[in-house]
């Protein structure tokens, strides 16, 4: 079932249009062809415990852990510190900069379809879990250490699983049970990176591993899931039970974007797996490629992008209007190379110019 639900993502993906509208005839640009990337992050994860289906149809259900309650001020004393029984950030670095959040927990129990907790399309049928989405291999390789969400205890752990593959049979994983009974698992981590061991205690915000790309994943990602004592799964976001503010992406939003060389061959590749390199000066020789990676677009969505010349002229390099709800989608575009000078490129969606990425580069002789 884990390798039907991969195949279809792919297939989702390429219903969004490359529709690309020129406006502006008069220029000298001429986009001579377009391609389109899109990614969307594979369903995931071998489970350690207990079953998907038997999970899902308790998702819609409160689960709110209970707290122990210490009844001697001398046991509180000399215990650790009271739980408050919230999840803190299970990974280090800066939400929407350094890794998005592109899945949400599924709280539709209909086939082929899903739902996340906000009613948005930010997951997929079965998910099981909330993905804490890198920006590439090269960031995993990094290191981006994964942290203890909650104090507790390492039950189970696995770490010898290849983190490279496109999709893999094994995935890394830590399992910490809470001083509830409640556990938390951190799949797909980085190979033979754990900093814990079986057994061992582990605090709030501790490292515990790295970020990976083990088991069935196909870019480097975080998958979290938290179970009750007795198995049903818990979303932490539904639930109230996060201890960090991650607002959700109301609007879609451009993760990144960049100027490159269309020579640069991972603008050929999976743009959220491998990262093109930026560049700020391009030879007249060369034609500029222009790319992005956006988040929770939905099917009403239009982005746009608007390349402006030396003279303050404007050219509207493309506009994506999408079919398809998607969480995640990258995309790129190369233009004929131009004449020298200074020029700024755009990406906004649905004529939101406050929201928009903006980029600069230099076309020298
Ligand atoms: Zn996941």
């Amino acid at each position: 079932m884990l390798f039907l639900l991969t195949a279809c993502i792919p297939a989702q993906s390429a219903s969004i249009p490359a529709s690309s509208t020129r406006i502006a005839p008069t220029s000298i640009v001429t986009p001579t062809k377009q391609t389109t990337r899109e990614t969307a992050v594979p369903p995931t994860h071998p489970k350690p415990t207990a079953t998907l289906e038997s999970s899902q149809s308790e998702a819609q259900q409160l689960v709110r852990t209970a707290v122990p309650q210490h009844t001697s001020a001398l046991v509180a004393r000399f215990n650790f510190p009271a739980e408050d029984g919230l999840y803190h950030l299970p990974l280090a670095g800066e939400m929407n900069v350094d890794w998005i959040i592109s899945n949400y927990v599924d709280h539709d129990r209909e086939a082929y379809q899903s739902t996340d907790y906000n009613h948005g399309n930010l997951t997929y049928d079965g998910h099981t879990g909330t993905d804490f989405l890198l920006r590439d291999l090269a960031q995993m390789d990094e290191g981006v250490s994964v942290l203890a969400a909650r104090a507790g205890h390492v039950i189970d752990l696995y770490e010898s699983a290849n983190d490279r593959e496109w999709i893999g049979t094994e995935s890394n994983f830590i399992t910490v049970e809470h001083a509830d009974g409640s556990v938390a698992t951190y799949q797909h981590l980085r190979q033979h990176s754990a900093e814990v061991a079986i057994g061992d205690r582990v605090k709030v915000g501790q490292p515990i591993a790295l970020v990976g790309n083990s088991g069935n994943s196909g870019n480097p990602h975080l998958h979290f899931e938290v179970r009750s004592a007795n198995g049903r799964l818990i979303d932490i976001f539904h639930e109230g039970l996060t201890a960090f503010n991650y607002p959700y992406p109301a609007k879609p939003y451009v993760f990144q974007a960049g100027v490159s060389r269309l020579s640069d061959p991972a603008i050929h590749n999976d743009l959220f797996r491998y990262t093109p390199e930026t560049v700020t000066r391009l030879p007249m020789t060369a034609s500029p490629t222009f790319w992005y990676k956006a988040v929770n677009v939905q099917s009403k969505d239009r982005l746009r992008s608007i390349l402006v010349y030396p003279d303050g002229s404007e050219e509207e390099l493309f506009t994506l209007q999408a079919s398809q709800s998607t969480s995640v989608i990258s995309w790129y575009i190369y233009v004929n190379p131009l004449p020298v000078g200074w020029y700024s490129v755009w990406y906004f969606f649905n004529d939101d110019t406050a929201n928009s990425k903006h980029l600069s580069f230099q076309v020298v002789p």
